[in-house]
């Protein structure tokens, strides 16, 4: 893997956030509450407000104050589950984390966030993007392809229907879209992915 910028990539998640905001929020107005576009929006602006002193820490301490801060800025049920996300990949991975580094690491996140969540995938939640992205790592797939699959599995949520969070008070009605955070989870990897693959 390329050294990491962090200060590049919190503004990449953070920009993709941002300029995909009113797409999240619409989402969730057709399968929850419509707050999924300004609660990522909030956090990852106030991780972008702190990307300098993020960008001074180690990797893995950066990681985990990048996850309290969304556990204290996204709210919802995604806030927890997002900040756990991070916050697990920073107690695991070291300063300068290789492919099996990663994938150790994010196995345990993924982990981490089925059991706060108590979801697991095939329920249409962020978590079928986050497997996705796991088997793609796995796979020996290069970012591009990762982003790709990443991208796929959010569109796999939509015929599926939703058994955990808001979503799953509409049983059958869930059917048919796209499962918000499934979205803003594949538009995370997204980002990260295309500033790996154009760093140094
Ligand atoms: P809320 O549902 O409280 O309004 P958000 O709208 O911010 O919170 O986030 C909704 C997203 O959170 C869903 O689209 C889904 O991907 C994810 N989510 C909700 N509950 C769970 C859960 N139990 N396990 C995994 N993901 C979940
Ligand atoms: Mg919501």
């Amino acid at each position: 893997m390329n050294r990491i910028d962090l200060k590049q990539l919190i503004e990449a998640v953070a920009d993709t956030i941002a300029a995909h905001a009113d797409e999240l929020t619409a989402l969730d107005q057709a399968i929850g509450d419509g707050d999924h576009g300004l609660n990522m929006k909030r956090g990852f602006e106030a991780v972008r407000a702190d990307a300098d002193g993020l960008a001074a820490k180690p990797l893995p301490e950066a990681l985990k104050a990048i996850g309290t801060k969304l556990v204290m800025t996204v709210g919802g049920a995604s806030g927890p589950l997002f900040g756990t996300l991070f916050m697990s990949l920073g107690k695991d991975l070291p300063a300068e984390p290789g492919r099996a580094d990663l994938i150790g690491a994010f196995g345990k996140a993924i982990d981490a966030v089925a059991a706060r969540g108590k979801s697991q995938a095939g329920q249409k939640t962020m978590l079928d993007v986050l497997y996705a992205v796991q088997a793609a790592l796995v796979a020996g797939e290069g970012p591009a392809d990762i982003a790709t699959a990443a991208d796929a599995a959010a569109q796999s949520t939509a015929p599926m229907k939703a058994i955990r969070g808001r979503a799953s008070f509409l049983g059958e009605r869930s059917v048919g879209h796209v499962d918000p955070g499934a979205r803003s989870s594949a538009l995370i990897v997204r980002a990260v992915a295309e500033s790996l693959e154009g760093g140094a």
